[in-house]
């Protein structure tokens, strides 16, 4: 578990050394990749801690410290993929539980939530969670969780985490924050109240594009002892290959949260001041709505935006999305590349066009994935393909 003195140390410091005690058999400085299935045992019942790699794998277990360590909670668990996390989140609960989910959130939360939670008898109510007054209203006795992303993809609305937490408090609800699109750099939801933080590892902790993971951290020993028996009762955990490139992602995470950040802005800017662009997604700009509460509770604004050209036509926006050469066209983000995105006929898909529409996830809008090379490039690349 991780030491006071870890977290007394500075935010840089603490994500190169958590979770990295040199190997105590060989002195190895980098965890070693424990790949075992088994764990042979003194006599049945005295082992060194570990039984079997469902249960405890020493790399995953690494891992875990390190995710409390960087989201400043007490305890850490890592699944096989991200909505394998929320997954574990939604088995806390039992037939004729409800649940207030953010009316905009990731597709694959919604389709897990709509197309097989729902069949097991526990209802969503989809709410928009930028409007306080409306989750409180949807507040009933039977409400047990709160589930919440911000910054949201691809509108990248801002809801309050402290005035969720509250609500849920006096709910007697948990809060759930998915914080994958600002990572444990920029906002750590814990520090604000919520019961527990949800990332798809996949994203920014890797931060390198080759894996599929995802992580619960939480403070509550019973919560944990819950979703732990959960991880090992229905298997979905991390090869321990997995945990360590997501060990070693999370030793860069704040050179690299730095650099999307820094493009951000300065990417921002340029699409603000360009004559064919229209609204610019980003909430570090002022004119976002969200941008007051962003600045409370996020370090900085992250590396994510999308925008709208005048031509807020399908055919426009594809024309920029196939022009680029610096910026990738794929789903996906939070890796040290750029990518760009048609969110209407990729990420996003599946939702019925009336729907995002109202959410003003127009045919046009195009979402950016901003990595971390140099942005000059960045720019050159955005303005040949608007021209
Ligand atoms: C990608 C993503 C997920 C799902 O994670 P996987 O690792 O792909 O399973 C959940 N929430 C958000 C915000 C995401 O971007």
């Amino acid at each position: 578990m991780a030491t006071e003195n870890f977290r007394l140390k500075k935010q840089g410091t603490q994500y190169v050394h958590a979770g990295a005690e040199p190997d105590p058999s060989t002195g190895a400085i980098m965890t070693p990749i424990f790949q075992t299935s088994t764990f042979v045992q003194d006599a049945p019942g005295v082992n060194k801690g570990f039984e079997y790699a469902r249960s405890q794998n020493p790399t995953r277990t690494k891992l875990e410290e390190a995710l409390a360590i960087i989201e400043n909670g007490n305890y850490g668990l890592a699944f096989s993929s991200g909505v394998a996390a929320t997954d574990a989140v939604i088995k806390l609960l039992n037939p004729g539980d409800e649940v207030i989910a953010a009316a905009d959130m990731y597709g694959g939360t919604y389709r897990l939530f709509t197309k097989v939670f729902e069949r097991f008898g526990i209802k969503f109510i989809y709410v928009d969670t930028t409007n306080t007054a409306a989750v409180e209203n949807a507040i009933t006795g039977k409400t047990k969780l709160i589930w919440v992303e911000t910054p949201t993809n691809p509108m990248m609305n801002i809801t309050d985490i402290a005035a969720m937490a509250g609500i849920a408090k006096k709910a007697k609800a948990w809060l759930c924050v998915d914080n994958t699109f600002a990572s444990p750099y920029l906002q750590n939801p814990l520090n604000l109240g919520a019961d527990i933080v949800m990332h798809s590892s996949t994203k920014y902790l890797s931060g390198h594009s080759d894996v599929i993971q995802g992580a619960l951290v939480m403070n509550n020993k019973e919560l944990r002892d819950q979703l732990y028996f959960i991880q090992k009762s229905c298997g979905a955990v991390p090869g321990p290959f997995d945990c360590f490139l997501v060990l070693r992602g999370i030793k860069t995470l704040h050179v690299r949260m730095r650099q999307h950040c820094e493009n951000g802005r300065q990417v921002a800017a340029f699409l603000h001041a360009h004559p064919k662009v229209d609204k610019v997604f980003w909430c570090g700009l002022e004119s976002n709505p969200g941008y007051e509460i962003a600045k409370k509770q996020m370090k900085d604004f992250g590396g994510m935006m999308s925008f709208t050209l005048k031509d807020d036509s399908q055919e426009a926006a594809l024309k920029v999305l196939t022009s680029t050469r610096v910026f990738s066209l794929a789903e996906s983000l939070g890796g040290v590349e750029s990518l760009i995105n048609h969110p209407a006929t990729m990420t996003h898909a599946s939702i019925p066009r009336e729907e995002r529409l109202k959410t003003g996830l127009t045919d046009g809008l195009i979402r950016l994935s901003l990595g971390i090379e140099d942005p000059e490039d960045l720019i050159a690349d955005l303005n040949q393909a608007l021209a």
